[in-house]
């Protein structure tokens, strides 16, 4: 989140539970059968398990997934799990709390810690953990955080810090983000913006195109490699 904060998104802008199911069931009819929620941070959302169950009882979604922060992970996880979440990735770039804190402006890490226990007990196996990185995944702390994963039994992605503005990305270790030439996701914005790319300013608004609209104009301008993007953030786009 930038130091300075966000403006709020009036409620009436956000897609209800109802579109973004509907959004996700005319995209599986179009071939998709996996579903990531991610944020900003999604369990700041009022009622997400509920959202997680209806997902979950769309014929065709194989996998449901998510991405969290982990802060409010020990709370949900286990109606995660029962509402039908199959694993958590789980935001992590350091084990220093007060860099921890500094990092995520304000966050404790030992909330992440139980979240963590917490999805394990739950059974979102395997926990994964999103490790962002300066330069390389040799960095102190990004090898403080792989020991931390080998012992607890997570598994572990490098993903290179990016810069939406510039177009600097590289492609995720251990995962399989930023690799252009296999890339066949779309972003869903809480407010409807359909994204073909996170680095482009491509965006087909689901509410005023309607869902079907804006899928196929997604689909068929989704582009080769991705440039930059000057109208987003990862706040409100998600990584
Ligand atoms: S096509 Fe866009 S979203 Fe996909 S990996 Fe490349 S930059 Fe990322």
């Amino acid at each position: 989140m930038p130091e300075d904060g966000i403006k709020q998104l009036p409620h009436q802008e956000i897609l209800t539970f109802d579109e973004i199911v509907d959004f996700a069931k005319k995209a599986v009819e179009q071939g998709i059968d996996k579903i990531r929620i991610t944020g900003g941070e999604p369990l700041v959302r009022k009622g997400i398990v509920e959202l997680i169950k209806m997902l979950n009882s769309i014929p065709g979604v194989k996998e449901l997934v998510m991405t969290s922060n982990g802060i409010l992970l020990s709370k949900y996880a286990k109606d995660l799990a029962e509402a039908g979440l199959q694993r958590v990735n789980i935001s992590l770039d350091t084990l220093n709390p007060e860099k921890f804190k500094k990092v995520t402006r304000g966050g404790d890490i030992n909330a992440v810690f139980e979240g963590i226990v917490a999805a394990k007990e739950a059974g979102l196996n395997p926990v994964k953990l999103n490790c962002v990185i300066s330069k390389s995944s040799k960095e102190p702390d990004a090898q403080e955080v792989a020991q931390f994963a080998k012992e607890n039994g997570l598994q572990i992605r490098f993903i290179h810090q990016m810069d939406l503005k510039t177009g600097d990305f590289k492609v995720v270790e251990g995962g399989d983000g930023g690799d252009c030439a296999n890339c066949n996701r779309l972003r869903l914005t809480a407010n409807g913006q359909l994204k073909p790319c996170l680095f482009s300013d491509l965006g087909y608004d689901v509410r005023k195109l309607g869902t079907d609209k804006a899928l196929e104009l997604s689909l068929k301008n989704k582009p080769q490699t991705g440039k930059h993007n000057f109208s987003g953030d990862f706040y409100n786009i998600g990584g």
